[in-house]
Parts: structure tokens; C-alpha cells; sequence
């Protein structure tokens, strides 16, 4: 049985009103684009989808509304804005504010929009510890030796010993940190929430952080995003099946290639069979509909239209999933015309149409030995199965 869990009445508040000047990004680095997705839309799913967390206040800069929807778009029915203040301090306030005068809280989450990668358990850890605590941050210890500098010269070396990095969410009694954010004087040089409420002479535990959380601070930084989000995926399978009739006088299309023959298959489209595979197979990795589901066989725009773009469909919604196609095998099953000749061109065609490299295509055909439809030569079936890497969401 599981434990039942007690409701603790946890607000997350995540500041993105930054303008995010050091990384040299065109736009505030909370919406830059990572894998497909605004950073900003990592740590609010994070938060949004835990369970122990109530509700996610986003605090963002004035006139940033339209690129925090755009980066959220996906919790359009959910997501919840405040305008920021003039500085980090500032926004929080705005938010903590927000928070009291809309609903109730017990504990709160402050979050930096910069750090998108949030491990559940931090959040877990952090919650628990505000059982016992009126304040809980996330830490890693230091790995490097500690200098101190002075005129580009060393002085002398500093201890690591008790030294953290500090990280965030920060947890609070929601009361706490309003007070420590109300009192404390406005000029106090300190940079986070927890610093304030030590200032105020409460004690604030430190639970184990995660690597991950780093922030993205300089473009150096996103680089190194791109890879833990890439690292970050999990692969999905997804199948299709496709079957035409064979007409005569009709060109023949299979997989983006056309093959002399007497007869070609009847369809809407140009009925490339193959291709149909295909995007049902990424569009079933993806699990979002079929290929009738996205062009409906029954809309004259698709009447004969070439069956690339349905291709180049599929593999755009798994790039705007901000994952990537590891592999295709496509089998066509029929007993005319012989697929072997025409293997390699139907190969590179797709490859180049996936955009992906060859050796991730393969395709195969095989005969019914004469049984059934196509065995009749009435038919071509296919089958695919599509392998993508989506972000581990
Ligand atoms: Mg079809």
C-alpha cells in the first residue's frame, strides 16, 4: 500500500522576468529554444506535474506576456503570470504577494527560470524538509580547488571544507519568506531568498541538490543543455501498415520513388504505400493520431498530391517534440514488380526526405508466395516501425 501523502499546500514560483543579457542570446534566455522547448517550459512541467505541488506562479518581465504564452503554450489553460519588479528581489515580492492575495499557501517553491532540468526528487527532498524547517535549499559540494585572487595573482588557497553551491527551488514556509522579503532592508547584499531569511536568524536546512539543476547563464551553458536534453530522451516505437490496389495505367510510387511498371496503386494521393507506413509508424511513435487523422482522405487538397509531404510532416512533429527519428524499417509486401533493383534509391530517398543518415533506413520486401491479395498481385501492403527519441517528459 502506499503511504498516503499529506496535502502540505505547496505554491511553486518560478522568476523569469530576467533579460538574460550575459548569454549573448537574442532573447531572454527563459525563452530560448532547447530541444524544441522554451526553457522556461521545462521547470514549469516539472513543477506543475508533481504531485505534491498545488499550483505554479510564473513571474515574468513587463511586456514579456506574449513570449512566456508562446513558451507555455502547452499549460495554456493552466499557466498563471505576475509582472516582475526591478530587480530578482523585486519579482519574488511581486510573486509572493500575488500568491497571498489569491489563494492560500502553506509552503512555497522559488524557482530560477534558468535552470530547466528539475529532478522530481529535489523537489521531494525539499518538501520533506520543510516538515522540521521553516526554510530548505538544494546544495552540491565543490569539486574544484578554492583560490583566492588578488591583481591576477594567487594569494592563498581557501578551504573546501563546509563550502556549497547553492541551487533552487529554495523552500519556504510561505509566511517566513514573506516576512524575511518584507523586513529585510531593501539595500541588504543578498542574493537569494534563503540568505534573507538567514539574515533574519532563521535556520534553513540544506538537502542534496542535483548536477543537472545547473543554470544556463552564459551560450556556453546552452551548449551544454543541448547535450543533457539529448541525453534526457527516451525512445519510442511506434508501427504502421498501409495497403493500395494496383490499377493499370497509374504511375507507381513506393517510398518516394517512381518505378516503371505496368500497373501503379489507386488512392487519394499518389498512394505511395510505403511512404503511408512510415508516417503512421513516426506519427504512432509519437502517439498523435494517424496519417487520415492529419489528411483526411476525403479533403480534395490532398487529391494526387506527392506523399513527401505527408513524410516531411511526420518527421517535423517529432522535431517540434524537440526529439529525433533513430530509425525507420519499412517491409513492402507484394509479388510484382521486384523491389530489389529499386532498394537503394528507395533508401536514400527516404533518408533524405527523414533527413537522418542512411544507415538509420532500412528497407526490405518480401512475397506472400503467391497467397492472398498480394500474392494475386491485386495489392501492395507495407508495414514500417519508426524508433524516436523523445525528451523525457
Ligand atoms: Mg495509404
Amino acid at each position: 500500500m502506499p503511504s498516503v501523502m499529506t496535502k502540505k499546500n505547496v505554491v511553486a514560483i518560478i522568476v523569469a522576468a530576467g533579460s538574460g543579457n550575459r548569454s549573448g542570446l537574442a532573447q531572454p534566455k527563459q525563452y530560448e529554444r532547447l530541444g524544441g522547448r522554451a526553457v522556461l517550459d521545462y521547470s514549469y512541467a516539472a513543477l506543475s506535474r508533481h504531485p505534491m505541488v498545488d499550483r505554479v506562479v510564473v513571474v515574468i518581465g513587463e511586456g514579456q506576456q506574449q513570449m512566456a504564452t508562446k513558451a507555455l503554450a502547452a499549460f495554456v489553460d493552466e499557466a498563471e503570470f505576475v509582472v516582475g519588479g526591478a530587480d530578482r528581489r523585486a519579482s519574488v515580492l511581486n510573486g509572493l504577494k500575488h500568491v497571498e492575495r489569491t489563494g492560500r499557501a502553506e509552503n512555497v517553491l522559488i524557482h530560477d527560470a534558468a535552470r530547466p532540468f528539475l529532478p522530481a526528487p529535489v523537489v521531494d527532498r525539499l518538501i520533506e524538509a520543510l516538515g522540521t524547517h521553516d526554510g530548505a535549499i538544494p546544495v552540491l559540494p565543490l569539486s574544484d580547488t578554492l583560490v583566492r585572487g588578488q591583481d591576477g595573482m594567487m594569494v592563498d588557497g581557501v578551504s573546501r571544507e563546509s563550502l556549497y553551491r547553492v541551487q533552487t527551488p529554495q523552500a519556504f514556509r510561505f509566511r517566513a519568506i514573506l516576512q524575511a522579503h518584507l523586513c529585510c532592508s531593501a539595500d541588504a547584499p543578498i542574493t537569494d531568498d534563503a540568505g534573507l531569511l538567514h539574515s533574519m536568524g532563521v535556520k534553513v536546512a540544506l538537502v542534496e541538490g542535483d548536477p543537472k539543476l545547473e543554470k544556463l547563464t552564459y551560450s556556453a551553458d546552452f551548449d551544454c543543455a543541448q547535450t543533457i536534453q539529448t541525453v534526457d530522451r527516451q525512445p519510442r516505437t511506434g508501427m504502421g501498415f498501409d495497403v493500395h490496389r494496383l490499377v493499370a495505367g497509374k504511375p507507381l510510387w513506393l517510398c518516394g520513388v517512381e518505378i516503371a511498371h505496368s500497373h501503379g496503386l489507386s488512392g487519394h494521393s499518389d498512394a505511395d504505400v510505403g511512404i503511408h507506413a512510415m508516417v503512421d509508424a513516426l506519427l504512432g511513435a509519437l502517439a498523435d493520431g494517424d496519417i487520415g487523422s492529419h489528411f483526411s482522405p476525403t479533403d480534395p487538397q490532398w487529391r494526387d498530391a506527392p506523399s513527401h509531404r505527408f513524410l516531411t510532416f511526420a518527421r517535423d512533429r517529432v522535431k517540434a517534440r524537440g526529439g529525433m527519428i533513430s530509425h525507420i524499417d519499412l517491409t513492402i509486401i507484394c509479388e510484382i514488380p521486384r523491389i530489389g533493383p529499386h532498394r537503394a534509391a528507395m533508401r536514400a530517398r527516404a533518408a533524405q526526405l527523414l533527413d537522418i543518415p542512411i544507415q538509420r533506413v532500412s528497407v526490405k520486401a518480401t512475397t506472400t508466395e503467391k497467397l492472398g491479395f498480394a500474392g494475386r498481385g491485386e495489392g501492395i501492403a507495407a508495414q514500417a516501425v519508426a524508433t524516436i527519441m523523445l525528451p523525457n517528459l
